[in-house]
């Protein structure tokens, strides 16, 4: 049999370094750090190396489609496919940032949900039968769902939206951001909260098209929230440790052999969250 191998994105530091970190203790296989930048990555994989830990390093910007074709070659190439794969790269602007409100709805949607989905297109057909994908989301998701205006979140929460119709509805927030108008249009006044309503419902279409696709593989893929955690994003004021926040994502990266559930669900805490 071949070596099991797992994909963490985003992970040379904050939650993606402690999803790393837990997986390198809990996994019976390869564990892959990847980094947009060598070095950041390459120093997060010594540090881990000075606690005894010996993940393995694949550069991977999910903002750059090159990248994540070359990454998916590779562990086509070396692997065979991948076990699990945990979609935690992510940006936010800090509240203080004065750019613009409809260039943060662009660059945020951008990376979130856009770079998030070229990351499940590519890597969606390398996922070995028994695998685990793990979307990190957030509940201010939950939060935005329901702040948007009833039409927006009866889209949201319909279990017949394609992907592509959830795409044009990240576009169109973004077009509305851009015209200033986005308040009048129903959606929420936060970039961050809207590009996580893409995640998670764009993780509810892909776990219902492998369920449909490929039923007897036993693919299991989620969507949650890591809690509120200690990083460079949500900075020092958060209750979790980065290890903390680890926990739900690494359950779900690690639910058991033959498990059926939870699939294509919100999870926070390790509990399924009502969407
Ligand atoms: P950090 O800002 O600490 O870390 C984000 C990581 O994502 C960094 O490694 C960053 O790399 C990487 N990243 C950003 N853009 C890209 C890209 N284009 N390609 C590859 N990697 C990229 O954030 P957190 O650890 O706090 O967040 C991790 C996840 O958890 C995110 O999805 C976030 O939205 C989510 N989350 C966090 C919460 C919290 O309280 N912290 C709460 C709810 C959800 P680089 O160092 O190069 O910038």
């Amino acid at each position: 049999m071949s070596t099991r191998v797992v994909v963490v994105t985003g992970s040379n530091k904050g939650i993606g370094l402690a999803i790393v970190r837990a997986l390198c203790k809990q996994f019976e296989g390869d564990v892959f750090l990847t980094a947009r930048d060598v070095s950041r990555g390459e120093e997060a994989v010594q540090a881990l190396n000075t606690e005894g830990l010996k993940p393995m390093f694949h550069q991977l910007d999910i903002d750059d489609l090159n990248s994540i074709k070359t990454a998916a070659d590779f562990f086509k190439e070396k692997y065979g496919g991948v076990d699990v794969l945990v979609n935690n790269a992510a940006i936010a602007f800090k509240m203080a940032d004065t750019t613009p409100f409809g260039i943060q709805a662009e660059v945020t949607v951008k990376t979130n949900f856009f770079s998030t989905r070229n990351m499940l297109t590519c890597f969606s057909e390398l996922i070995k039968p028994g695998g685990r994908v793990v979307n990190v989301s957030s509940m201010v998701s939950v939060r935005a769902l329901n702040q948007c205006n009833p039409d927006l979140q009866q889209q949201f929460r319909n279990e017949n939206i394609t992907e592509e119709e959830l795409g044009d509805l990240m576009q169109r927030f973004i077009d509305d951001a851009k015209k200033g108008e986005h308040k009048q249009c129903g959606w929420p006044d936060t970039a961050y909260g809207v590009s996580k309503i893409g995640v998670t419902v764009l993780s509810m279409i892909h776990a219902r098209r492998l369920s449909k696709e490929r039923p007897n593989d036993g693919i299991l893929l989620n969507a949650c929230c890591p809690g509120w955690v200690r990083t460079d994003m949500a900075g020092p004021k958060a209750p979790k440790s980065p290890d903390e926040g680890a926990i739900t994502p690494v359950y779900l990266a690690l639910l058991p052999p033959g498990a059926k559930e939870p699939h294509g669900q919100f999870v926070s805490e390790k509990t399924v969250q009502k969407w």
